[in-house]
C-alpha cells in the first residue's frame, strides 16, 4: 500500500491524498509553486513539488494548525498560517497526541497491510502569518486569505478568483466535521464564516476539502459550489435552536450532530455562544 498517491484534478493543481486520511493540493504558477498544508508528514513533500513544479520557490500554507495537516511543516523553512492558529503551529507534538492519531488516522492504514516510518511531526522553524485579504501571487494563479474562524480560530480559506476555485480545509466535508474541538470559536462564529463562505458560491466551480473518502458521489477531491450555502443555513439552523441534532458522543462529551444534505456539523450544545 502507498502511503500517498498524487491526483491530478486540473492544469496545474494536484491534490495529494496522505494514507487515504488528508488531503494537501500543490498549485504550479509560473513563478512559484503551492503547497497547501503537510499533512502528517510521511510525504517527501519537498520531492513531490518539485517533480511536479520543477524547481522554483515554494509557498507553504496550512489551511489551520491542526496535526493532520502540519506535520511535515518541519520539512520547510518557512510555514505560513492564519494569524489566529500561529500559536498552536509551534506546538510539540506529546505522547498523548501520538497515542490519539495512532488511533484515530495511522491503526486503519496498518490494519489494512501498510506500513508506516517512525513518525517524526515538527513545526517549520519560521510560522508566518496570514490575514485576511493577503495575496499569494504564484503567476497565472492568484489566492485571496479568507479568514474564517470556526474549527479552528485561524482557519482559514483560499479563493483563487480567476479559476474559481476555493480551498477550504477542514471547514466542510462530506461527512461530519467535527466542528467543536477544543481550541475552535463558539459555533455561531463558525456560522458566521460559513455564511461568508456561501456568499462565494456564485463565484466558484470547485470546492477543495483537505479530507476525503470514496465514494461520496462527487468526482475525487471537488465538491459542489452548493455545499457552502448547506453548510451556511444547516449550521444556522443549530444556533437558532431549529435544529437540535442527535447525540453523538465524542472526546468523552456530550456533543451532538446535525445532519445535513451534504455532511453535518458535530457541535457542543454548551458552546453555541449565544445568549
Ligand atoms: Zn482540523
Ligand atoms: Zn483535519
Amino acid at each position: 500500500m502507498e502511503i500517498y498517491k498524487i491526483v491530478p484534478l486540473s492544469d496545474n493543481l494536484w491534490a495529494i491524498d496522505e494514507i487515504g486520511k488528508t488531503v494537501m493540493y500543490v498549485v504550479n504558477g509560473t513563478e512559484k509553486a503551492l503547497l497547501l498544508d503537510t499533512g502528517f508528514g510521511f510525504v517527501p513533500l519537498r520531492e513531490v513539488v518539485r517533480s511536479l513544479c520543477g524547481e522554483k520557490p515554494v509557498v507553504v500554507v496550512n489551511s489551520h494548525g491542526h496535526g493532520d495537516h502540519n506535520s511535515g511543516n518541519n520539512q520547510f523553512d518557512v510555514v505560513h498560517v492564519g494569524r489566529f492558529d500561529e500559536p498552536a503551529s509551534h506546538a510539540i507534538v506529546t505522547p498523548e497526541d501520538r497515542v490519539q492519531f495512532q488511533q484515530m488516522f495511522f491503526e486503519q492504514f496498518t490494519a489494512q497491510g501498510g506500513s508506516l516510518p517512525e513518525w517524526n511531526p515538527g513545526p517549520a522553524p519560521c510560522v508566518a502569518v496570514l490575514c485576511d485579504g493577503d495575496r499569494i501571487d504564484l503567476g497565472g494563479y492568484s489566492f485571496e486569505v479568507l479568514e474564517c474562524p470556526g474549527h479552528s480560530p485561524g482557519s482559514i480559506a483560499l479563493f483563487e478568483e480567476t479559476h474559481r476555485w476555493l480551498f477550504t480545509g477542514d471547514l466542510l466535508l462530506t461527512w461530519e466535521v467535527w466542528g467543536q474541538l477544543e481550541g475552535s470559536t463558539a459555533l455561531c462564529v463558525y456560522q458566521k464564516s460559513l455564511e461568508r463562505l456561501a456568499q462565494y458560491e456564485s463565484r466558484v466551480d470547485k470546492v477543495f476539502p483537505a479530507h476525503w473518502v470514496d465514494p461520496c458521489g462527487f468526482p475525487p477531491y471537488q465538491l459542489p459550489p452548493r455545499i457552502l450555502s448547506l453548510y451556511a443555513q444547516g449550521t444556522a439552523r443549530i444556533v437558532s435552536g431549529e435544529d437540535k441534532g442527535v447525540p453523538y458522543p465524542f472526546g468523552g462529551k456530550p456533543m451532538r450532530c446535525a445532519f445535513f444534505e451534504i455532511g453535518g456539523m458535530v457541535y457542543d450544545p454548551t458552546r453555541i455562544g449565544l445568549a
